[in-house]
């Protein structure tokens, strides 16, 4: 799950990035207005909601959030900023806004209103391959009928491999998309975390869904019935 950050504050742009990445969302920046409507426009991002601040440099927030409802309507928006006068909340919700939330806030509650805002678009935020299934809404995997439960940093890894089937990712890729690290910390985490995610993904007779691919990294092969 994409989270698109829109925020002007390096500060609380920054403990918004690390506080999602750590709960295992996938993130995205944006500084200002422009910048969020182009993000949003390319759709290279794959993004599944948009925490947007209203004081912005440039195209401000208000734009922002009437562009976004007239061009990706389905794309859930909480509106996260200072200005708590009822006039502006109105405004926010009647615009098309799922949530408003005023700064500052509580980190458990705001998750709590991400939740609740992506679980109403829970029916098209299902991943599967083969017999796996991902309620990006619910952050549940299930293996069939067999419930998986998966720490943050593991969801992470999943979903991005889910998303991505059949492709390898070296463990450089993958400590860039899904630990955010730029660098090889010199440890042997992407392996140790793969090693973590196959175990609870494995089901006796049936070939790893997570393959190594030697000298190269990892990928997710899904194999339907007929293959195996
Ligand atoms: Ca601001």
């Amino acid at each position: 799950m994409n989270v698109l950050i829109v925020e002007d504050d390096d500060r609380i742009r920054s403990f918004l990035t690390k506080g999602l990445k750590a709960e295992g969302y996938a993130t995205t920046v944006a500084c200002d207005g422009d910048e969020a409507l182009a993000l949003a426009d390319t759709g290279g991002a794959e993004l599944d909601l948009v925490l947007l601040d209203l004081g912005l440099p440039g195209t401000d927030g208000r734009a922002v959030l009437r562009h976004l409802r007239a061009r990706h309507p389905q794309l859930p928006v909480i509106i996260l900023t200072a200005r708590d006068d009822v006039g502006s909340k109105v405004w926010g919700l009647d615009t098309g806004a799922r949530d408003y939330i005023t700064k500052p806030f509580e980190f458990s509650e705001l998750l709590a209103r991400i939740r609740a805002a992506t679980r109403q678009v829970a029916a098209s935020t299902e991943l599967t391959a083969a017999d796996l299934r991902l309620d990006i809404a619910t952050r549940t995997a299930w293996r069939g009928e067999r419930r998986i439960d998966l720490a943050p940093r593991e969801w992470a890894l999943l979903e991005f491999l889910v998303r991505h089937p059949h492709q390898v990712f070296s463990r450089a890729q993958l400590l860039s998309h899904v630990w955010d690290l730029e660098f090889d910390p010199g440890s042997n985490v992407v392996d140790v975390y793969i090693g973590y995610v196959r175990r609870k993904l494995n089901e006796p007779g049936s070939p790893p869904l997570l393959q190594a691919v030697r000298g190269v990294g990892y990928r997710l092969l899904p194999l339907d019935a007929a293959e195996r």
